[in-house]
């Protein structure tokens, strides 16, 4: 199967100026494409060839895994984004985050705190578990929870590629900016 770049859901431009559209361009259309010109040129006569993308991140390690991991995390990713977005969850999601983390100013907290901490690149990510219970983990470089079993609410990506045309060395600025275009209709959609 012939992967392709999945289109954003906005123009390159939406989410300034938060996310510049310098940066979606790049981020997207040169990284996020990289991705998937990798894995179309890695699986074909594997046993990868006709798994979903999802199969093929959940059993697949190495360079097939790295790049449909990477494919999969920046899908999730920009699609967790809008323009004018910001907020607060629905009702569901946020009664959830209260009774795990107290408030989601708590929450945030804690999310930007994993987020800013993560040494090197990788993913923050809200996942939850097949009790419904939430929590923040750490993946570095291409790392995905649905190797561990979790379902992914919410990923900030801090790989340098995602902020260092916007905000330089400034990650943890770039962190309090992305609560500002959450779409949070669709992320909690999928809690
Ligand atoms: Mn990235």
């Amino acid at each position: 199967m012939k992967y392709e770049l999945p289109k954003l859901p906005y123009d390159v431009i939406a989410l300034e100026p938060v996310i510049s559209a310098r940066t979606i361009e790049f981020h997207h259309g040169k990284h996020h494409q990289a991705y998937v010109t990798n894995l179309n040129n890695l699986i074909p006569g594997t046993q990868f060839e006709t798994m979903s993308l999802e199969e093929i991140v959940r059993k697949s390690d190495g360079g097939i895994f790295n790049n449909a991991a990477q494919i999969w995390n920046h899908t999730f990713y920009f699609n967790s984004f809008k323009p004018h977005g910001g907020g607060i969850p629905a009702g569901k999601l946020l009664k959830a985050i209260d009774n795990t983390w107290g408030s989601f100013d708590l929450f945030k907290k804690e999310f930007n705190n994993a987020a800013t901490t993560l040494f090197g690149s990788g993913w923050a990510w809200l996942v939850k578990n097949e009790k419904g219970e939430l929590s923040i983990i750490k993946e570095s470089n291409a790392g995905n929870p649905l190797t561990k079993g979790l379902v992914p609410i919410l990923t900030f990506d801090v790989w340098e590629h995602a902020y260092y045309i916007d905000y330089q060395n400034r990650r943890a600025d770039y962190l309090v900016a992305l609560w500002d275009i959450i779409d949070w209709d669709t992320v909690s959609a999928r809690f």
